[in-house]
């Protein structure tokens, strides 16, 4: 169980993992204690996110907390006024210049509780989390259960293809597996990858 700092200094929290692994849900549940400690808190997302509400952090259980939708990285900085604790879901979709935003809020005294998806569908580093990991005072890597054997899951398979590399996930098109049952999808997987680059 992660414990919440203690002193008001400024800090990176990382909180990562898989489709359906709970990292939003841990988001949300920092954010909300903090502001029944008193603290400002704002919420930042990018704007790609759209699935459920464009002026909310909303989890998969629809647990909501209010939140501004923001097109890069750099406005993070412009509109985070004077709030102590800010929150920031979905990063992967961010631009690489995010970690120097954490940087500099974290510089000026602020709580940064970051959540975002560690691996893309094929299992690579995803957007700016790897550099967030690296820099950040605390990471927590949450899981989700393999639906095949029930494992603890750390990877995002994606089951269907589109035109997007990456979309936006719910149930209907990603499946959440173990390495052992990844590893077992992810021949089908690349052939799927190659004959979709060959059509195109
Ligand atoms: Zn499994």
């Amino acid at each position: 169980m992660f414990l919440e700092p203690k002193s008001h200094t400024g800090s990176i929290e990382v909180v990562t993992g898989s489709m359906f692994s709970g990292k939003t849900e841990e988001l949300i549940r920092r954010l909300r204690r903090a502001r029944i400690a008193g603290l400002k808190v704002s919420i930042f997302k990018p704007m790609t996110d759209t699935r459920y509400s464009v002026s909310d952090v909303v989890s998969h259980d629809k647990n909501a907390i209010s939140s501004t939708a923001v097109a890069n990285s750099k406005d993070i900085l412009a509109l985070a006024d004077d709030a102590s604790v800010l929150g920031i879901d979905e990063a992967q979709f961010f631009d690489m210049n995010l970690t120097a935003v954490c940087r500099t809020l974290a510089a000026r005294g602020v709580r940064v509780i970051i959540a975002g998806l560690d691996m893309d569908y094929l299992g690579r580093p995803f957007g700016p989390m790897g550099e967030l990991m690296s820099i950040a005072d605390d990471v927590l890597k949450v899981h989700a259960i393999c639906t095949r054997c029930g494992s603890l899951a750390q990877f995002s398979h994606r089951l269907n293809f589109g035109a997007n590399l990456v979309q936006l996930g719910e149930k209907d098109t990603y499946e959440p597996l173990c390495r052992e049952c990844y590893a077992k999808v992810a021949s089908s997987v690349n052939q799927l990858i190659n004959e979709n680059c060959n059509n195109n």
